[in-house]
């Protein structure tokens, strides 16, 4: 067990879904197995979205961190103070199911022992991806977005395999089906780029992080496992087969990296996103 696990739940958020996320982050504690241990590990639980985007523009500020928007997720984690955080908006959750919001703290939990030092959240651009970047039009800001979007697809496949060879699979597979459930937005944003490369692999490099968790899922070897895939599938039914089979090959692809640092993984799948004429 780690040392301390702090739940810092604040005014006015219900007490009972603070026993609830405390018994999941437990779930997946107790599957740490030979993972080293963080000293700390602190889960918040903010009242409002207001109060969450406060802390995060003052914690930017005063640590310089500079990373993509955090508003679109059920639960975010972080190690800018040396430690794990992770937050939880109550407004944000309450109307998903427990069994999404389990899957939710599990994944934290699984970013906490794995990626629970800030070297996960920094990012080198080295002038091989910057070349490549600008080869696709992608100048430094966007290249930085297209990074942002990978890192997140790296670190979840990495967290959702262990989840699912440790037995805690189905919370993941509940977690990607809440995802995938409505694509209406993001098929509204392939229409507006699909002609146009550079802004092309930004939404490429965002619609990575379901499939590559759904390939991790698979990976990990969780029974019917390859009904997400199809549901996948289905969800983005507006891709064209080519792209769809696109990303798919290269989530397998991807799964290929492991034994590698993240580094180097973030940099060779930024790399092959870019060059992949295909996609
Ligand atoms: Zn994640």
């Amino acid at each position: 067990m780690v040392s301390r696990l702090e739940i810092d739940a604040k005014k006015g958020t219900n007490p009972a879904l603070a026993a609830s996320i405390r018994r999941w982050a437990a779930e997946a504690l107790e599957r740490r197995g030979a993972l080293p241990a963080p000293p700390r590990l602190c889960i918040t639980i903010w009242k409002s979205s207001e109060e969450l985007t406060s802390f995060y523009k003052q914690e930017k500020k005063e640590l310089n961190v500079v990373t993509g928007d955090e508003t679109d997720f059920l639960a975010t984690h972080e190690a800018w103070r040396g430690f794990p955080r992770i937050h939880v908006c109550q407004e944000k959750v309450k109307e998903v199911s427990p069994a999404v919001l389990r899957g939710v703290l599990h994944h934290e939990i699984g970013h906490a022992l794995h990626h629970g030092s800030p070297e996960f959240y920094t990012f080198r651009f080295s002038s091989n991806l910057q070349e490549a970047g600008n080869a696709c039009g992608l100048e430094l800001p966007l290249l930085q977005q297209c990074v942002y979007f990978l890192s997140v697809a790296v670190k979840d496949y990495e967290v959702v395999k262990w989840l699912a060879a440790t037995g805690l699979g189905d919370g993941q597979a509940a977690l990607v089906e809440y995802m995938i459930e409505d694509t209406e937005q993001e098929r509204e944003v392939w229409e507006m780029v699909r002609e146009d490369t550079a802004p092309r692999k930004i939404v490429l490099a965002s619609l990575l992080k379901t499939v590559l968790s759904i390939e991790a899922v698979i990976s990990g070897g969780k029974e019917n496992a390859q009904g997400l895939l199809d549901k996948w599938e289905k969800a983005y039914s507006w891709l064209i087969e080519r792209e769809r089979l696109g990303l798919i090959r290269f989530a397998r692809l991807n799964s290929e990296l492991e034994g590698k640092t993240f580094q180097e993984r973030l940099e060779e799948t930024t790399l092959g996103l870019l060059t992949d004429r295909s996609l």
